[in-house]
């Protein structure tokens, strides 16, 4: 992503200020102080919020970038309105401009001693780092694993599908007492009563999980799946949860199955 696409954005918002913390290929990150339409001064002392702009792609024809960019930002906004009336952790959605590809969400995640944002990922990692194997196994970790496997089996269990879940996407909200985690970035979610589609989403945080955290993904997988089965056998699901989740495992273990055969091929 280059300059001109930072630069596009802040015409696109101006006046604003935008700190880039984040440029892939499909979106740019900005984080600011700035409401997009309340001035109130609690807003103003407190908080942060944040922006993802989808910028248009030179490689595709004009019309139908502009109508997938539309479509995408339209998708993930949904998608967010629906979890948050859901009661499924995510950032508050703020505001969209569809034609411009931008979203205005609330800014979630605390930063970390280090300096990092409290991403699972991140926050693992600085476990890791400070070289203390009890903190990688203590009960805040695996309170944190199980309630990320929660969070995951309550939004397969109304149909949605994340279509990313890395631990990077998962953000540790609250504080260092007492961590919910949130969801983010949705550019990739959709909506499904699939068993496979479910079991896809759980394998690619399995791989997320064996590949940034190797030395306790074993562990941090088998707390994950607990949390998992936990949000089956809530009230509101008693009627149909544990035939779902016995149905997902099972899909799960076809998708590890194919995972790995298709590894052994190269
Ligand atoms: P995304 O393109 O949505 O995956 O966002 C890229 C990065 O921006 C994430 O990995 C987070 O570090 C950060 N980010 C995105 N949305 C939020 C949010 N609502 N709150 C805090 N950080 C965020």
């Amino acid at each position: 992503m280059s300059e001109k696409h930072i630069s596009r954005a802040q015409q696109l918002i101006p006046a604003i200020d935008l700190k880039v913390i984040s440029q892939g290929a499909e979106a740019i990150v900005f984080q600011t102080k700035t409401h997009p339409y309340s001035s109130h001064p609690y807003l103003k002392n407190h908080s942060q919020f944040i922006i993802k702009y989808r910028p248009p792609k030179p490689y595709r024809h004009s019309k139908i970038d502009a109508q997938i960019t539309k479509t995408r930002t339209a998708g993930e906004a949904k998608f967010m309105y629906k979890l948050s009336k859901l009661g499924i952790a995510c950032p508050a959605l703020i505001s969209c401009d569809l034609n411009n590809g931008i979203i205005w969400m609330e800014n979630l995640g605390i930063d970390l001693p280090n300096g990092n944002v409290s991403s699972v990922k991140n926050w693992l990692w600085y476990l890791e780092n400070e070289g203390r194997e009890d903190d990688c196994t203590s009960d805040t970790v695996k309170e944190v694993c199980y309630k990320v496997g929660q969070l995951i089996g309550r939004l397969h269990l109304a149909d949605m599908i994340h279509g990313d879940l890395t631990t990077s996407n998962l953000i540790l909200t609250g504080s260092q007492d007492l961590w919910e985690p949130a969801l983010i970035d949705f550019g990739l979610s959709s909506f499904s009563g699939l068993a496979e589609d479910k079991a896809v989403d759980l394998y690619v945080l399995e791989r997320s999980v064996t590949s940034t955290h190797s030395v306790f993904a074993k562990l941090y997988n088998s707390w994950l799946l607990d949390g998992y089965e936990s949000a089956h056998s809530l009230k509101e699901y008693k009627k149909f949860g544990k035939a779902k989740h016995t149905e997902t495992i099972k899909r799960l273990e076809e998708v590890r199955l194919r995972g790995r055969k298709r590894s052994m091929l190269g």
